[in-house]
């Protein structure tokens, strides 16, 4: 239980020096999907600060249903209207198929494997903008992220129509 000793010190160093966050709605309005990758720090990278942003992490930064679950909440409840996409570079689900995971895991699930990022990206935000239960939703920013440079490479992006914004 050392790591778990570890994790408690370290939370009792930060809860002495955490922000104060009175209010659960991202002050930026935003939501970023990403890998669960070990080498993204989400916050870091895109230079968020607590209380600004939800953050969904899961496998290659896919939007899965449980996404939709969660941007559901994040913009009908939560006040989002922009979501950002990051992928990245040495991505565990890149270059590999389903066909490889199940054998790989013995689980017989859909594991969303990416083939090329710019092609995965326009499928996830498209998929993103064409989910009528989204429709608060105005923006959408496609990115790969990567692992060596830091940078990032903006790659997809999208708006709502301005028809869109009149029930706003
Ligand atoms: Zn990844």
């Amino acid at each position: 239980m050392t790591d778990l000793a570890r994790l408690l010190a370290a939370n009792e160093a930060y809860a002495a020096a955490r922000a104060n966050v009175a209010d659960a709605r991202p002050s930026r309005h935003l939501a970023v999907l990403t890998c669960m990758d070990a080498r993204i720090d989400v916050f870091a990278v895109l230079g968020l600060h607590l209380g600004e942003a939800h953050v969904l992490r899961n496998a290659g930064g896919r939007v899965t249903d449980d996404v939709l679950r969660s941007l559901a909440l994040s913009c009908h409840v939560l006040g989002v209207d922009t979501v950002v996409v990051m992928q990245h570079t040495g991505c565990g689900l890149a270059g590999v198929s389903d066909e490889d995971l199940r054998a790989r895991t013995g689980a017989d699930l859909g594991f969303f494997p990416i083939d090329d990022h710019r092609a995965a990206l326009e499928e996830d935000v498209r998929l993103l903008a064409a989910t009528p239960f989204l429709s608060p939703v105005r923006a959408i920013a496609g990115l790969v992220y990567d692992v060596e440079s830091g940078l990032l490479d903006d790659v997809v992006r999208w708006e709502a129509p301005v028809s869109r914004s009149s029930s706003r």
